[in-house]
């Protein structure tokens, strides 16, 4: 079996998406408040929000994947003015960059996308893992897939994917802040786990659950 997605797949996972920030917005505000401003569920919902309000004109409007995902990215940076709003604009705006006008993708391709959207984090927030932001989270799971071999195991090896992030997330919790605002605690920000890293496994979360279904 080979997984074959469609547009339709990519609008309903950031459909799911913003059912999930919704369901954990306090969360990751309180996560927030412990070593930031207290701020990043909102920001996220407020970003999710718009993109859910945006969703049906934008799929008109665009074709392909590409186009659609840079569409959702223009709408998050637009709309967040915290420091999450540009990284996942970012996110969204290049997972397009090697499919350009595809309607559908392999997983082999869906891989790579998530290889070029946690790229471009990288690059827009001048991190690396080890400095407790939500690259923490994103590389070790872009890594795991990119490394494995895909024959028929798509929902397995996403499974796995998604718990290396949720683990990077929770590895966090011991690290002292290089970047973003809890690196200016130092020692003090050691204990508690970042916020951002804790939003994007939830993120991707979301495109496993619509994978998997
Ligand atoms: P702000 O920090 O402006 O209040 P948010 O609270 O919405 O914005 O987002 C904070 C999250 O953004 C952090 O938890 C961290 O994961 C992420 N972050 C901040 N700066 C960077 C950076 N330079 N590189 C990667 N991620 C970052
Ligand atoms: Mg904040």
């Amino acid at each position: 079996m080979t997984v074959i997605l469609d547009k339709d797949y990519f609008k309903r996972s950031i459909a799911n998406i913003t059912h999930l920030i919704e369901e954990k917005r306090d969360h990751l505000t309180e996560l927030d408040s412990d070593i930031g401003d207290g701020d990043h569920g909102i920001n996220m919902s407020i970003g999710f929000r718009e993109v859910t309000k945006k969703l049906d004109e934008i799929d008109e409007s665009t074709d392909d994947i590409a186009s659609f995902l840079k569409k959702v990215g223009m709408a998050l940076l637009g709309k967040v003015g915290g420091a999450s709003g540009p990284l996942y604009g970012s996110f969204f705006m290049k997972m397009g960059t090697d499919i350009a006008g595809k309607t559908e993708v392999t997983f082999e391709e869906f891989v790579q996308m998530i290889e070029n959207g946690v790229a471009a984090v990288e690059k827009r927030g001048k991190s690396t893992t080890g400095e407790k932001t939500m690259v923490d989270a994103l590389r070790p799971g872009a890594d795991f897939l990119k490394s494995q071999t895909i024959d028929g195991n798509e929902a397995e090896l996403f499974a796995e994917a998604i718990e290396k992030m949720k683990q990077g997330a929770e590895s966090t919790i011991d690290m002292v802040a290089k970047k973003g605002r809890s690196a200016r605690l130092g020692e003090r920000a050691v204990g508690h786990k970042d916020a951002g890293a804790e939003s994007s496994w939830l993120m991707l979360n979301a495109f496993y659950e619509e994978l998997s279904k």
